[in-house]
């Protein structure tokens, strides 16, 4: 970054330091990772300067050569990953890929099926704030009280009472496996078309550590930025019958001219994807959140639904007194950044919550092992046991600062 350096020294010191908050803290907020060396090359690439609306070999602008190879090794790569059709890989990110397909697959006022966000869904599965409620009736599913899981005999009953169009599966803060297979027959059942939506959990599927829900979806959507370690963006798979619906739903519908530079980012990240070290690091994945999980239940924290199956893990911290606002800024301090959650059922609102949602994806792929899961769950049981001691929370600091000197950020 010397030019940089020399050009505009504010956004260069701005970008210095947060690299180092990078290298220097326990990065656990489960949507977020660490790109390599050779993503990052791509995205900083010269190909940020054309335009190539449309798709290869229909574009409407001139010198579009290199552009059209670089969709196409993305398009193949995704679909051969993923077992697909057919992939679209403009989406500008997770919400626009999930705008494109509602645009391709339904009309406005057509009623939607999906997770509620205070159980776990996203807020483009049909929250009242987002275009999902404002252009389409929506409707929402949520967890068993008990449980914590999703239940899918409520789904069901649901779905037969508001007939809804599309059933929307996938979350954002959901710590169990999801059930495609159950998904499809309640969609069956009522006519409905199923979306799946994996954003956090893409690159889990993609190495075989949860169920795929490609043999079951007719149009699965996702960002490429979270366990799949790619680029800030999204895509769409879909069977090929809706392979041009999908297409006119992300361009023209929805979009204008792709970024190309995010596209060459992509597809390098779909083929670090489809390594056998990338199926060992999603393994890893999963086993350090079941390690976190068992020694933050050691340290008597209360998980929602009693732990996890995939690369996050909800903590209700209802019986601590303690908010989950209030946590996250301590952790913080100490040098372990999460984020604040809302817990299903929870009774305080969303700008504070009664939970903390942490992930172990970036975690994993500095090296760290079941063992450092272990230290780390003992530092968070430190800091939300002493909130209000600056000592503590500053001698956390310097044990966090010591434990990533040891696993440095790779590349
Ligand atoms: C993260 C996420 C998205 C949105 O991704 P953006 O890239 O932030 O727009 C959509 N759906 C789910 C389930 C997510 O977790």
């Amino acid at each position: 970054m010397d030019i940089l350096k020399k050009k505009d020294a504010e956004v260069y010191e701005a970008l210095r330091g947060e690299e180092k908050r990078q290298r220097d803290k326990l990065q656990m907020i489960p949507s977020e990772n660490y790109v390599s060396r050779a993503v990052r090359e791509a995205v900083a690439s010269v190909i940020t300067n054309k335009y190539a609306e449309g798709y290869p070999g229909k574009r409407y602008y001139e010198g579009c050569e290199y552009a059209d190879q670089i969709e196409t090794l993305a398009r193949t790569r995704a679909e051969r990953l993923f077992g697909a059709d057919h992939a679209n890989v403009q989406p500008h990110a997770g919400s626009q890929a999930n705008m494109a397909a509602y645009l391709g697959l339904l009309n406005p006022g057509n009623t939607i099926l999906g997770m509620k966000l205070s159980d776990g869904g996203h807020l483009t599965h049909g929250h009242e704030v987002n275009f999902s409620a404002r252009w389409f009736r929506s409707v929402s599913y949520g967890v068993d009280r008990k449980t914590e899981r999703i239940d899918y005999g409520a789904l069901r009953k649901l779905a037969l009472e508001t007939r809804p169009q599309l059933i929307v599966a996938g979350a954002t803060a959901y710590p169990r496996i999801l059930d495609f297979a159950t998904f499809r027959e309640i969609a069956d059942e009522v006519g409905a078309l199923l979306m799946v939506d994996m954003a956090h959990i893409a690159g889990l599927i993609a190495a075989g550590v949860h169920p795929t829900p490609v043999p079951y979806a007719d149009v699965v959507t996702s960002s490429t930025h979270k366990t799949l370690r790619g680029p800030r963006g999204g895509f769409c798979l879909c069977r090929k019958h809706f392979a041009a619906a999908i297409d006119r739903g992300v361009f023209p519908g929805t979009q204008g001219g792709p970024l190309m530079h995010i596209i060459a980012g992509k597809a390098v990240a779909f083929k670090e994807d489809s390594e056998p070290a990338f199926k060992t690091y999603s393994a890893q994945i999963v086993t350090n959140a079941r390690a976190l999980a068992d020694a933050l239940l050691s340290a008597d924290f209360r998980l929602v639904s009693g732990g996890t199956d995939t690369h996050l893990l909800l903590v209700d911290l209802t019986d601590t007194g303690i908010t989950g606002r209030k946590a996250a800024k301590a952790l913080d301090r100490a040098g372990i950044t999460a984020n604040k959650n809302t817990i299903p059922f929870d009774l305080r609102k969303p700008a504070i919550t009664s939970g903390v949602r942490l992930g172990t994806p970036a975690l994993t792929t500095r090296g760290m092992k079941e063992g450092e899961m272990a230290v780390i769950a003992g530092m968070i049981r430190k800091v939300l046991s002493h909130i209000d001691r600056d000592d503590v929370l500053e001698s956390v600091r310097t044990q966090v600062k010591e434990l990533c000197d040891q696993f440095p950020v790779p590349d």
